[in-house]
C-alpha cells in the first residue's frame, strides 16, 4: 500500500475500533473525536487523511503547525493545539487553533483570552493534568485544579471557554495503573463542572496510539492520535524546538 492509502485504511480501521470500544462500554459511539495528531508528518500525508473524511487535526509545535495551517485553510479543518505551550507562543494560538490542550495557569488564560478577543474568535480550553505527577510532565497537580478554576472564573475571560481536561497516560504502565489514571480524569472532570457549574465542562481529551482503548473505555471524548493514523514519527524531517518563531 501507498501512504495515502494506509493512511485512509488506518483511519477507517480506528474509526470502527473506536466506535466498537465506545459501545462495549456501554457510550454513544459518535461521542468520541478522532484528533490525527500530525506532527512531524508532511502535508501530503495530511491531505491523505483529509482525502478520508478526517477534519481535526493536532500538533504540538506553533512553528511547524502554522505552516500547515494556512497551506490547508481551503479547508474546513478544526486545529488542536496539543502540546506545551509557552506564553510568548500564546499570540499565535487564537485563530488558528480551535482548540488548545495544554492550559496549565492563568497568566496563559488570560493571555489567549486577550488575544482571541481582540481578534474577534473564542478559544476551547482544556487543562492539562498531570494526574500521576509525573516530574518530567507538564500540567497542573490535581490538588491545584479547584484553585486555579477559581483564579479563571474569577478573571471573567471572554475570549476562552473552559472545555475539559487533558491528560497524558503514563508510560509503559500495566493496564490497571493506566485505567486508573484516566478514571481519575474523568472524576476530576464531574468534580470541577459540578462545583463549578460549568455546562460546558464537557470533554475528556486522553489517549494516544498506545493506550486509546483504556482512555474510550474511562470516557475519553477526544483521543490524540499520531502513530495509529500516519505511522512512525521522523524526527529528522520536522523541527522539534519552537525557539525560532
Ligand atoms: C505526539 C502526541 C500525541 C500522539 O502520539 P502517538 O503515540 O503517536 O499517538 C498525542 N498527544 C500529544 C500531547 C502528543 O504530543
Amino acid at each position: 500500500m501507498d501512504g495515502a492509502s494506509s493512511i485512509a485504511s488506518n483511519l477507517s480501521a480506528l474509526r470502527a475500533h473506536i466506535a466498537e470500544i465506545a459501545r462495549v462500554a456501554g457510550r454513544d459511539p459518535h461521542a468520541v473525536r478522532l484528533i490525527a495528531v500530525s506532527k512531524t508528518h508532511p502535508l501530503e500525508s495530511l491531505r491523505a487523511a483529509i482525502d478520508a473524511g478526517q477534519r481535526d487535526f493536532g500538533e504540538s509545535t506553533v512553528q511547524e503547525a502554522l505552516p500547515k495551517i494556512q497551506t490547508l485553510s481551503a479547508n474546513d479543518l478544526a486545529w488542536h493545539f496539543v502540546g506545551h505551550l509557552q506564553t510568548n507562543k500564546a499570540k499565535f494560538i487564537p485563530g488558528n487553533f480551535a482548540w488548545v490542550h495544554s492550559l496549565d495557569s492563568a497568566k496563559l488564560a488570560a493571555r489567549l483570552s486577550r488575544i482571541a478577543q481582540e481578534k474577534g474568535t473564542r478559544l476551547n480550553a482544556l487543562i492539562e493534568v498531570n494526574v500521576m505527577r509525573d516530574p518530567a510532565k507538564h500540567g497542573v497537580a490535581p490538588e491545584v485544579l479547584p484553585a486555579l478554576l477559581e483564579q479563571l472564573l474569577g478573571d471573567r475571560l471572554a475570549g476562552i471557554e473552559l472545555r475539559g481536561l487533558m491528560t497524558i497516560g503514563p508510560y509503559d504502565a500495566s493496564e490497571k495503573e493506566t485505567r486508573r489514571c484516566f478514571a481519575r480524569l474523568r472524576a476530576l472532570r464531574d468534580e470541577t463542572r459540578e462545583r463549578f457549574n460549568l455546562s460546558a465542562f464537557t470533554e475528556l481529551s486522553m489517549g494516544m496510539s498506545g493506550d486509546y482503548a483504556h482512555a474510550i473505555a474511562e470516557g475519553a471524548t477526544m483521543v490524540r492520535l499520531g502513530t495509529a493514523v500516519f505511522g512512525e514519527r521522523d524526527y529528522s524531517r520536522a523541527p522539534q524546538a519552537d525557539a525560532s518563531v
